[in-house]
């Protein structure tokens, strides 16, 4: 661990913060002369949801070494290689440098590695230093020769096709994802909607009818308004006699927006005595349930998992939301008993959430791989405070479907209104 970690910068970082770190520096890098080109690597370019490092890789002739005492008058600092790059990769990939900038985020200092690599390595490094260990191991296994580097204009494709592999993208650059095939997982233009935003009825910054026509403007043919339920008052919910207000207005504004099918729906808080936080005769008025927990997460796992399968259980229930509360870099996932959750879900019939809050991104793409594994539906959501955050489906959310090899057909918010609304009234 170099020694300019301190206690602050040892913890995970969020990928939302890792990002804007690695952008920052690949931003001053390309004003450097003789820097041709730069990219993100390890675990940035795969997405992790957190990360230990940042890792920037930076091309640059092996002639051109006086960059670095350029650099270092940019507040860049001379590192060891052997910190960022070991064996076997190292043995392969020789950096020329590798450099240190500390970018201070949101009262973060948060620590970025930049390696210089050579035009002849450039690719194989981008290809290696963005995989995880056992990638790596894989694809070195199957090259002959590794060391021997062709032509500078080699690109990552002709990497991997050196070992006899696809090109693997770098998100499911992890040794188990190396199988996978892309084409069969989520994509972007395969969403027809989000089933999960907030107005300024509850905690959201824009009105019902600006989150409509943004989501109009996205050209989604439904989405459903979610406002939080009564009992999370730190987030304004909703009375039964502020939620029928809000349904007179959604009656008026699904009058003025034809184009799009909006379901009244709402986030409804599981409460600590496991009950929803609102009667069943309320919840059957609705078009969709959202449920998700907010509140008593130091329960214990047994406690917490009544919870979740109450909602699940429920015949009004659609999705189960942010499945374990957490908040990236600030508090951790509460325990749940996956199994059974996931188990009773499928039963059930309730969607799993793979939230896109970039401070949330629950389920973790791991753990969506066990749901999906167990048989679930899915929803992607942005789970949006404003029609700004609605972008935050292909910012993070598809690709942490990806990650967690989530297949389209089993994603609800790809569906076709007609099977969505044949699934929403299943019960
Ligand atoms: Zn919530
Ligand atoms: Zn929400």
């Amino acid at each position: 661990m170099p020694s300019f970690m301190n206690n602050r910068t040892k913890q995970k970082l969020p990928l939302r913060l890792a990002e804007a770190a690695a952008n920052t520096v690949i931003q001053e890098l390309s004003c450097v002369q003789g820097v041709i080109d730069c990219a993100p690597s390890g675990s940035v370019r795969r997405r992790d949801p957190l990360s230990d490092h940042v890792l920037v890789l930076a091309c640059i002739r092996q002639a051109d070494g006086q960059i670095m005492p350029i650099l270092q008058s940019k507040n860049y600092v001379l590192s060891s290689v052997d910190d960022f790059v070991r064996n076997p990769v190292r043995s392969m990939i020789s950096p020329m440098q590798a450099m240190t900038r500390i970018i201070e985020l949101e009262d973060r200092k948060i620590p970025v590695a930049v390696l210089f690599i050579t035009p002849p390595l450039w690719a194989m490094a981008n290809v290696y230093l963005s995989g995880d260990a056992l990638h790596n191991e894989i694809l070195q296994g199957k090259i002959a020769s590794p060391a021997l580097p062709t032509s500078e204009q080699e690109s990552e494709h002709e990497v991997y096709a050196k070992a006899g592999f696809p090109f693997i993208i770098p998100l499911l650059r992890d040794g188990v994802s190396m199988t996978k095939d892309p084409q069969t997982l989520v994509d972007r233009t395969d969403i027809q909607g989000d089933l999960h935003m907030h107005t300024t009825y509850s905690d959201g910054h824009d009105t019902l009818e600006a989150m409509v026509k943004a989501c109009i403007g996205r050209g989604y043919r439904y989405m459903t308004i979610s406002d939080h339920s009564q009992g999370l008052t730190v987030a304004h919910g909703l009375s039964y006699d502020r939620l029928l207000e809000q349904h007179e207005e959604l009656l008026r504004i699904r009058e003025m927006y034809p184009q799009i099918t909006i379901f009244h729906g709402s986030e409804v808080d599981i409460t600590a005595s496991a009950k929803l936080d609102f009667p069943d005769t309320i919840l059957r008025q609705l078009d969709f349930v959202v449920a998700s927990i907010h509140t008593a997460m130091r329960q214990t796992k047994a406690e917490l998992t009544a919870r979740a399968l109450y909602a699940i259980q429920s015949p009004y229930v659609h999705i189960l939301a942010h499945p374990t509360g957490r908040m990236l870099g600030r508090r951790e996932s509460f325990p749940l008993d996956f199994d059974q959750v996931f188990y009773a879900a499928r039963e059930h019939d309730v969607a799993i959430e793979c939230n896109a809050n970039p401070e949330r991104l629950d389920l973790d793409p791991l753990l969506l791989r066990r749901a999906v594994e167990a048989g679930c539906l899915f929803s992607i959501d942005s789970d949006a405070h404003s029609i700004e955050n609605l972008t935050r489906i292909e910012q993070y959310g598809i690709d942490m479907a990806k990650k967690g090899w989530v297949p389209k057909e089993r994603v609800i918010n790809t569906w076709p209104l007609k099977r969505l609304l044949a699934w929403m009234t299943r019960k």
